[in-house]
């Protein structure tokens, strides 16, 4: 006899590489508007005081490789190239160096976007999640651990449409460091390994259609691939 009346959630996770073992996905956090350039094309101003989030559900994760199909409810299906952070050790109220040192590795992440009713909902002062947490909209590629990645900074972050540049910044440009944003976000959650962070997209935002490949990668990181099928 089962334990549970209907089938246990999933759990989902992203590969590491040189890992057999994968990372298992516990929560997803999303920094809003870290890059200058990407604020001033949403029309709205930067808060470098503190950043600010919204989350996806775990079961948004998707494969770096997959095929989505265009999701329901939107006309404006947006992509967002991120650097994502993988948490790999508990952390509570902790310092920007602690913050630092409980990442366990940094990844490719599409944060996929149903932009007309993100924008609905910001303009109403509603939620975001309908604009934000889709149904295969969290996209992870391979995660490669912090050692092998090295300090962020210098890298490149570049997503291309059907093989044409669309953004291209550093990570650099981030308004919120790697390590701010898990002292930060450590204020408000104990934050444990299986917690990913993905921590904003710059400039270049827009919409794809069925039949869209999109690609795009970090200096130093596994690339990352989606293509957009037809509605379902
Ligand atoms: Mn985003």
């Amino acid at each position: 006899m089962s334990q549970y009346l209907f089938d246990a959630p999933k759990v989902y996770s992203v590969p590491v590489a040189g890992e057999t073992a994968a990372y298992p996905v516990h929560r997803i956090f999303c920094v809003g508007r870290n890059y200058a350039a990407h604020a001033a094309e949403m029309g709205v101003e930067v808060d470098r005081e503190a950043p600010f989030y919204f989350t996806k559900s775990p079961a948004a994760t998707l494969a770096s490789g997959a095929t989505l199909p265009y999701p329901p409810g939107t006309e404006n299906f947006h992509y967002e190239m991120e650097l994502v952070i993988a948490i790999g050790a508990p952390v509570f109220r902790c310092s920007v160096d602690e913050g630092a040192a409980a990442i366990y590795a940094y990844g490719c992440g599409l944060d996929m976007t149903r932009r007309d009713l993100q924008l609905v909902a910001r303009s109403k002062q509603r939620p975001w999640d309908l604009g934000k947490d889709v149904e295969g909209s969290a996209v992870f590629a391979p995660l490669t651990k912090s050692a092998a990645f090295g300090a962020p900074g210098p890298q490149r972050i570049h997503l291309e449409v059907n093989g044409e540049v669309r953004q291209d910044a550093h990570i650099s440009d981030l308004i919120h460091s790697v390590a701010e944003i898990v002292a930060d976000l450590s204020k408000f959650y104990h934050l444990q390994p299986g917690d990913l962070i993905m921590t904003g997209t710059p400039a270049g935002v827009g919409p794809v259609v069925p039949g869209d490949q999109i690609t795009g990668g970090i200096d130093g990181l596994d690339p990352i691939a989606l293509t957009i099928g037809n509605p379902e």
